[in-house]
């Protein structure tokens, strides 16, 4: 049995990377060792430029119903203190409430319609490689089986065995003075305020939802995901003698809860079939993979990363991991990656990795008890009343400040290496923007001036690269060459000397050689 592209694990990154490689017309087939989704909550949403990264690919119009653009939000947290966006013109922290188990159905379902294979119940047991490919032993329902692929995918999670396999290290730190507990819940009034979705915990006074509120004693949050729903999770600066659990007593949250807000919030079992999805957690994992690749096998997601949830980091940053190497790994598959190009996904997405671990540990950190903690957030607080601030902040957060290294490609634009805005174009074909371009996950040659030598000089691309004249409002550029993941591989304005050879080599660099006339 063979295939292109072997992934193991159907989460949410997994399928993303089916998506991404069926799109480009890679065979691939993913193995899931569950034979159902898992019914436990995880992520409540995706947070940051991941929901434009979507959108560029249609999937926030197609999974969300909405129309049009996301819009960022006008407020968020860093290390439970206010973040006021509103005072930037824009920022690229988007925020996108959609349950994981959802985003996982619908991206299984986007990746069988483009026609990737899905299978629950596989297993993936070991692996081996050589030059040429890579073997991968299954225990599926029917028995245990082998499969070659050109390259595997390890997204298999945080214990992941394809990185224990590949004997890639995962150093950091695992804190042990910590205990997290969640659930979900039904709070009766009159705790739960009706219509404000806030609680009013009597003794204490009012919280609101989607926010964390620290005390000395820890830290609490609640969402409400559906009406009478709650999600509670509460966190302890403490070590619990007791071990991880799935099945936890009730109890266990609500007095959790009372020692952190200082107050009862009396919850019960959510009715309407929902799963109480009591969880209790110990200690807290900071962990990189210090290799995102090891010959033909790449690591995504949690597999390549973990860290705390503060803010809603993870699938900001594993899902845009995938946005990177899709399109690489679709053209070594292919065989017009340029050399070097699958190094990239280490050089570009192992520091972007990095500073999301640095940040989730900065706000861990201002979320610790101690009247130390408490001056240090009283002062990083009167600095996130300057807009510098608030804008380094938002640009961290949201995975905004990366600029990828185009230096091979010779002398660089502004824009070179950064995320291509989503600005209103009008082609001969009528009106669109960046997103409407980037759906098909091919790179775009965009002129918005009368450029046909810039035009005639990537004509040799043309199976690669489609080349789109628009006009749009104020030219960021005079021409724009943007990679399939949304980020400028190029551009040039009037001043550009050379523009042409500049273009071909941009185009070499990142999309290989000039195809052989026939
Ligand atoms: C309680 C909680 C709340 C969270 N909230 C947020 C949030 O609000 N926002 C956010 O961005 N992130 C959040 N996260 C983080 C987010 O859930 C993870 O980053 C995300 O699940 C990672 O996806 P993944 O596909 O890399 O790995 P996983 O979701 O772990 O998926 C890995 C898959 O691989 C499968 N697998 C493992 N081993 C094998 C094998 N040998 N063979 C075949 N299959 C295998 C597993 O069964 C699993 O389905 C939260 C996490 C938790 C636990």
């Amino acid at each position: 049995m063979t295939t292109d592209v072997v992934i193991a694990g159907g989460g949410p990154n997994g399928l993303l990377m089916a998506c991404e490689l069926a799109l480009a017309g890679v065979r691939v087939v993913v193995l899931e060792r569950l034979p159902e989704r898992a019914t436990a909550p995880k992520a409540n949403g995706l947070v940051g430029r991941v929901v434009q990264a979507l959108d560029y690919r249609g999937l926030y119009e197609r999974f969300s119903g909405r129309g049009g653009p996301p819009v960022p939000v006008p407020g968020f947290q860093f290390g439970a203190l206010p973040l006021d966006l509103s005072v930037l013109a824009s920022n690229a922290l988007y925020a996108w409430p959609v349950p994981q188990r959802r985003m996982e159905e619908l991206l299984e379902q986007r990746a069988r319609e483009l026609g990737a294979q899905i299978r629950r119940g596989h297993e993936l047991l070991a692996m081996r490689q050589t030059a040429d490919s890579v073997s991968v032993d299954v225990q599926g329902p029917q028995g245990r089986y082998e499969i070659a692929a050109k390259f595997l995918v390890g997204a298999d999670g945080a214990h992941s065995i394809v990185r224990k396999q590949c004997g890639i290290g995962f150093p950091g730190v695992t804190d042990h003075g910590f205990t997290g507990r969640s659930g979900q819940v039904t709070i009766h009034p009159p705790v739960a305020v009706p219509g404000t979705g806030e609680l009013q915990v009597p003794g204490v006074g009012r919280f609101r939802p989607a926010t964390f509120t620290r005390t000395e004693n820890g830290l609490f949050a609640y969402g409400m995901f559906q009406p009478g729903l709650y999600r509670v999770s509460v966190h302890e600066w403490a070590p619990s003698p007791l071990e991880d659990s799935d099945t936890m007593p009730l109890e266990e949250l609500r007095a959790a809860v009372r020692r952190v807000v200082g107050g009862d919030v009396p919850m019960s079992e959510p009715a309407g079939g929902e799963p109480p999805a009591l969880r209790r957690s110990t200690g807290a994992n900071s962990r990189q993979a210090d290799r995102y690749q090891h010959g033909r096998v790449f690591l995504a997601g949690d597999a390549a990363h973990v860290h705390s949830g503060v803010g809603g980091p993870g699938l900001n940053l594993g899902l845009q991991d995938v946005l990177n190497l899709g399109w690489k790994l679709a053209a070594a598959v292919k065989g017009w990656a340029p050399e070097g190009l699958l190094d990239t996904y280490q050089s570009e997405r192992h520091p972007v990795g990095q500073r999301v671990i640095m940040h989730t540990r900065a706000q861990t950190a201002l979320l610790s008890p101690g009247a130390n903690i408490t001056a240090l957030r009283e002062l990083f607080g009167e600095l996130l009343r300057e807009q510098s601030t608030v804008r380094h902040i938002a640009d961290l957060m949201a995975g905004a400040d990366i600029s990828y290294d185009t230096s091979g490609a010779g002398p660089a634009h502004a824009m070179a290496g950064r995320w291509m805005p989503d600005i209103a174009l009008r082609t001969e074909k009528g009106s669109t923007r960046i997103a409407g371009l980037l759906r098909p996950a091919r790179a775009v040659l965009l002129t918005l001036a009368d450029r046909t030598d810039l035009a005639d000089a990537a004509k040799d691309w043309a199976d690669r690269v489609d080349v789109i004249a628009a006009a749009t409002a104020e030219p960021p550029a005079e021409a724009v060459l943007i990679r399939p993941d949304g980020y400028v591989a190029w551009a040039a304005d009037g001043g550009t000397p050379r523009p042409a050879d500049g273009l071909r080599r941009a185009l070499q660099t990142w999309f290989g050689g000039a195809a052989v006339p026939c």
